[in-house]
Order: C-alpha cells, then sequence, then structure tokens
C-alpha cells in the first residue's frame, strides 16, 4: 500500500512484524494511531519513507485480568480504556488521564504504546503508569524484556528501545480495592491542550493516616518523575490543611520544572503544590 509516497506494511501477525524490525531496523518507522507520527510528517520533521503499521497485528491489540496483573496490548486505544469498567475500578489514575486525552476522535486513534514511546515529558498516560507500578514489554525476535516504566524514557523524545525492539505489552499489578487514585492536570483549555503540569496519585488511607502513597508528575522535568521525599513525607501522615500546607512546599523544592513557549518555571513549581493539594483532598473523598 503506498500513501502519498510512503511505502506502508502492514503485517498480520507479530512474528512477521518483529522479522521486518530485524532485518531493516532503521528503514522503518512504526506506525501505531499515528496522531503523533503523522503530524511529525504532515509538519516535515520525518521523512519516512517506509512505514510498519501495526493496526491488524492481533497479537498487539485487548488487554486481560490475570494472575494479580492487568496486561493492556500496546495498540489499545484511549477510547477502549474509557469503555471498560475495569480500568475504572482497578487502574483509576490510567481511566482519568484516558479521559482527558486530546477529543473523542483522538482517543480512538491513539495507543498507549505510542503514548509511551513518544516519551514526551507531557504524556499523559506516563504518569499514571508511574503510580500504577507498570512495566513495558521490548521484544525482538530472539529476546524479550521487561522494563520498569521509569527506566524507559531517556529524555523528551528519547527511550532506552533499540531499534529492532517493539513495544508490545504493558503491566501492572492489580492492587486491593481500598486503593485509590488520580489523575489531574493543566494546560490552556480543558480539551485539545497539552498538560503545563500533571500529577497522578495512587494511595490507601486508613482513618484519616495514609498508609501508602505513589505520586508522579509529568511535564516538569525532562521526563515524568515520581518526588520520593514528598511520598515520605505522606506516608503515615493524617491529611489535615496544615500537613497539606507544608507537603506541597516539600514537592515545591522537589521539582525542577523548565520555562517554555507553554509555561514558565515559577507557574509550574507553583501548580504542582496545587494540583498535590486537589490529588490529597479527592483521595480523602474517595476514601471515606
Ligand atoms: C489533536 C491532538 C491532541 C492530542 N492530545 C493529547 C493529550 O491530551 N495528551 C497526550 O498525552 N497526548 C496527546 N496527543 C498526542 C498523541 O495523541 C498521543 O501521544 C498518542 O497516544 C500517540 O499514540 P499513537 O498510537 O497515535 O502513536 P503514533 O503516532 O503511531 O506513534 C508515536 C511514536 O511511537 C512509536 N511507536 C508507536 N507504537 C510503537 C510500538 N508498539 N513500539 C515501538 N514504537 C512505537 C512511533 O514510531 C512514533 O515514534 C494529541 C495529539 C493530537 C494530534
Amino acid at each position: 500500500m503506498r500513501i502519498s509516497g510512503v511505502q506502508t506494511y502492514s503485517p498480520k501477525n507479530l512474528e512477521e512484524t518483529l522479522q521486518i524490525l530485524y532485518r531493516h531496523p532503521l528503514q522503518f518507522y512504526i506506525l501505531s494511531g499515528g496522531t503523533d507520527l503523522v503530524v511529525k510528517m504532515q509538519d516535515g520533521v520525518i521523512h519516512p519513507k517506509h512505514l510498519l503499521n501495526l493496526s491488524f497485528v492481533r497479537e498487539l491489540k485487548g488487554f486481560s485480568s490475570e494472575d494479580g496483573q492487568i496486561v493492556l496490548g500496546t495498540n489499545v486505544t484511549f477510547g477502549e480504556i474509557l469503555e471498560n469498567s475495569l480500568f475504572r475500578k482497578q487502574a483509576e489514575p490510567l481511566y482519568q488521564a484516558a479521559k482527558c486525552m486530546g477529543s473523542p476522535q483522538i482517543r480512538n486513534l491513539a495507543t498507549l504504546g505510542g503514548n509511551i514511546i513518544n516519551a514526551s515529558p507531557a504524556a499523559d498516560s506516563v504518569p499514571p503508569l508511574f503510580v500504577l507500578n507498570a512495566e513495558v514489554c521490548l521484544e525482538s525476535v530472539n529476546s524479550i524484556r521487561w522494563v520498569k516504566i521509569e527506566h524507559l524514557a531517556a529524555g523528551p523524545g528519547k527511550t532506552i528501545r533499540k531499534p529492532f525492539e517493539l513495544l508490545t505489552k504493558i503491566r501492572f499489578p492489580i492492587k486491593p480495592a481500598s486503593w485509590h487514585g488520580g489523575f489531574l492536570r493543566l494546560g490552556q483549555r480543558e480539551a485539545l491542550a497539552i498538560s503545563k503540569v500533571s500529577l497522578a496519585y495512587w494511595g490507601v488511607l486508613e482513618n484519616g493516616v495514609i498508609q501508602d502513597i505513589r505520586l508522579a508528575l509529568g511535564a516538569v522535568a525532562p521526563t515524568v518523575i515520581q518526588p520520593p521525599k514528598t511520598e515520605a513525607f505522606l506516608k503515615g501522615n493524617t491529611l489535615t490543611e496544615t500537613e497539606m500546607t507544608r507537603v506541597a512546599e516539600i514537592l515545591k523544592t522537589e521539582v525542577h520544572p523548565i520555562s517554555d513557549i507553554r509555561s514558565n518555571e515559577t507557574y509550574r513549581r507553583e501548580m504542582c503544590g496545587v494540583l498535590l493539594k486537589r490529588a490529597l483532598r479527592q483521595l480523602m473523598t474517595q476514601c471515606t
């Protein structure tokens, strides 16, 4: 098949896909939903001659819940995440991030794998995957390796994926029903905007005391980050307004945002504190 001078290969199964990638690792651009890749082609940022279209590879679709884990194929779309109550109940941060993504049209095309490999510090699915303790599977003809999500990105737009490897699956453990979480973000406007700051949380509260909590922030560093000092302060703490103000100050010292066309460093730092307080209030409501 040819699309405006670009040769597109559409393998039907994983074996064939991995073989093509192994034989021609640098010639092919991998195409999933195309919502990042095609925009870059249209803007003249990249000029692929060959596309490897994953849309028909059945092994990369769908998801399952077994042995205490949720496993998703890389080509699961954000629309599919929103349609399934499994994610609303057992992966609230990811479900809420899917709700924020683009528009309905974008959500129906955009895949989880494409969002991860694009490695934008503002990618909305990545902070949720951090707090859910996710791992991604990088597969080639002769190797399979599971990598913790926090070890995947090497900088804006860069990952440790080798050119002959394909991201095939994403998995994370299922937590007891007492765990709750969410995803909050600030952008230029509610919809169709790239996050200026985002925060995912996933935790458990008993009698007003935080038993455990995981936090991750997007768009405040070259990659998504977790703030270990803030998490440590929160564990075992009671969520009074005074404590929330204290922990918001701790978080502001842990992030190192940059100024760019979307926002400046001071605003991003302040908003980390604001989003954290909102998240903690939301967690209190969810856990009562
Ligand atoms: C109008 C608009 C609004 C948007 N809004 C948001 C938003 O709110 N939040 C947000 O986070 N993003 C947003 N995006 C960005 C984009 O939609 C997401 O990043 C999307 O999830 C990318 O997935 P995709 O399937 O379209 O990836 P593609 O564009 O197909 O691919 C993205 C990159 O990943 C590589 N790739 C894809 N799949 C694999 C794989 N399995 N293995 C290895 N490499 C792979 C591709 O080669 C490419 O480099 C928006 C984009 C547009 C155009």
